[in-house]
């Protein structure tokens, strides 16, 4: 059950009124003119939790600054797909500066958040200018800088590996298939080439070889018939069993589906190194590889880790906040004035939630209405904590077959095959962002199923 308070109300912290945040705000302003009554918010990242942010919030009232290396939001869930081709790259991305006129936004990286004088020290990520570094101020920032992935430290990981976080590895994914199948190798090289090597068990590295397997069995044994006896899949994981976080039923289904396909699934196993061309297995010894695909577990921003004032999570070092996303100070003397942290880069004290999209959108959509109540209503604005509400996951598993978990909402809605993979499909549709790509998907679904993967764009 919700609590609601009122932003007056609010006990225990150094910032207690709307009046107050906003009279810091204003002192703090010294380099520009307040054009929208509720001062300048800085968004940093434009991922699943900034870009729904900065979408939903009102611009009449909020000056709206966001600050992202990248220039679009990436679609994560169907990043899979993109990496070989089910769908075209643009599928998956929204531009920044598509959604709104009234949107100052920079092709910048925060380095920095100097928190006393509520300045962002950035630096240009524009090809003609990058590393030039210039400083905004803001009244209220939110940080939403997501995570990277984790290499656990094991060497030659972030060197060799490659990595499913945004379309430019999805880029790279593509481009090693060409380089694999490539003719004039010995039989024993052929098989080292097309060994396809996941690490990683969860619903990203399954998504991935799945995407894959039908990649191969459609269209490259299609093309490269005389390549397919050397061709084979591993997914690698250090649990005893993949997709851990499903229920039971629908992991064991994808298990016996893997098996099936000819996917070699190798739980309990860890990665002990990655060399360019082989990896090191614990009991399994030297696997030569001609790709690898590093899916496990996330690590912190260095902007995150750069946030010596603030309260982070002793396990996973992600920031932490109250049940307003409020970041925590450091000293536990309350909350740091005007900064919002959400998506993977935080988590709430006392209530840990995963690092997914669902839980990113929720967050962001919260702040936004909040934000855009406290601008209608003023002072006396009632604020509820955040919670959470689990819609369940789902995953695909290959051959027009996926796995839905929704026990959450309903303890029997799970269900895997092929009714699980149209309802995956027609999710992630209708939760894609634009009218156009809501267009663009299902032709590019129509025209692979038709014709075929492009394998020409690679
Ligand atoms: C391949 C893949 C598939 C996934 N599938 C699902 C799924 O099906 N369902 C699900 O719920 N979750 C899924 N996830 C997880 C989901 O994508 C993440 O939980 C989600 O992206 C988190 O959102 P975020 O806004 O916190 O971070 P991100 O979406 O990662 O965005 C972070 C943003 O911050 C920017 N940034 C980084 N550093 C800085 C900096 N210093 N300054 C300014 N900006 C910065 C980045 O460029 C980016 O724009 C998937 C993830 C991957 C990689």
């Amino acid at each position: 059950m919700n609590t609601v308070k009122t932003l007056l109300n609010k006990p225990t912290t150094p910032v207690r009124t709307l009046a107050e945040l906003n009279a810091r705000a204003v002192h703090n302003t010294k380099t520009r003119t307040l054009t929208h009554s509720q001062g300048r918010i800085v968004v940093l990242g434009s991922g699943w939790a900034g870009f729904k942010f900065m979408k939903d919030l009102s611009r009449k009232d909020y000056e709206v600054t966001v600050v992202s290396p990248r220039n679009y939001f990436v679609f994560t869930p169907l990043l899979a797909s993109t990496s070989v081709g089910t769908l075209e790259f643009r599928c998956a991305t929204e531009p920044v500066r598509g959604y709104s006129h009234n949107i100052d936004y920079h092709q910048a990286w925060c380095d920095k958040i100097d928190i006393e004088n509520q300045v962002v020290h950035c630096t240009s990520n524009l090809d003609d200018n990058k590393g030039s570094p210039f400083t905004l101020d803001y009244d209220k920032l939110i940080i939403s800088v997501g995570s990277y992935s984790n290499t656990f430290g094991i060497p030659g990981v972030k060197e060799h590996g490659l990595f499913l976080k945004d379309i430019q590895d999805a880029r790279k994914i593509r481009a090693r298939f060409e380089y694999a199948a490539q003719p004039g190798l010995s039989d024993k090289e052929k098989s080292e080439k097309l060994h396809f090597a996941v690490v990683g068990g969860g619903p990203t590295g399954v998504e991935f070889s799945s995407e894959l397997h039908d990649f191969i069995s459609e269209d490259l044994s299609r093309l490269y018939p005389q390549l397919m006896a050397h061709t084979r899949m591993t997914l690698y994981d250090v649990a005893p069993q993949i997709l851990g976080t499903f229920d039971q039923n629908l992991s064991a289904y994808a298990t016996r589906k893997f098996a099936r396909r000819g996917i070699q699934i190798k739980t309990g196993r860890q990665v002990l190194e990655v060399m360019k061309d082989r990896l090191i297995v614990k009991d399994d010894g030297e696997v030569p590889f001609g790709m690898l695909v590093w899916s496990t577990g996330l690590m912190q921003n260095p902007l995150v880790e750069s946030c010596q004032n603030a309260l982070k999570d002793a396990h996973s070092h992600r920031l932490m906040t109250d049940s307003y996303l409020r970041v925590l100070a450091k000293d536990g003397q309350g909350v740091l004035p005007n900064i919002y942290a959400m998506g993977d880069c935080a988590t709430i004290k006392d209530h840990d939630l995963p690092a997914t999209a669902q839980v990113a959108q929720q967050k962001a959509q919260y702040l936004g209405d909040v934000f855009n109540k406290a601008a209608k209503n003023g002072l006396d604005t009632e604020v509820p904590e955040f919670s959470f509400h689990n819609r369940g996951s789902m995953a695909y598993i290959g051959s027009w077959e996926a796995v839905v978990d929704m026990t959450p909402v309903h303890k029997k809605a799970s269900e895997g095959g092929h009714l699980a993979w149209f309802f995956w499909r027609s999710a992630y549709l209708s939760m894609s962002v634009s009218f156009r790509n809501k267009m663009l998907i299902p032709m590019f679904w129509f025209l692979t199923w038709m014709s075929g993967r492009d394998i020409t764009k690679f």
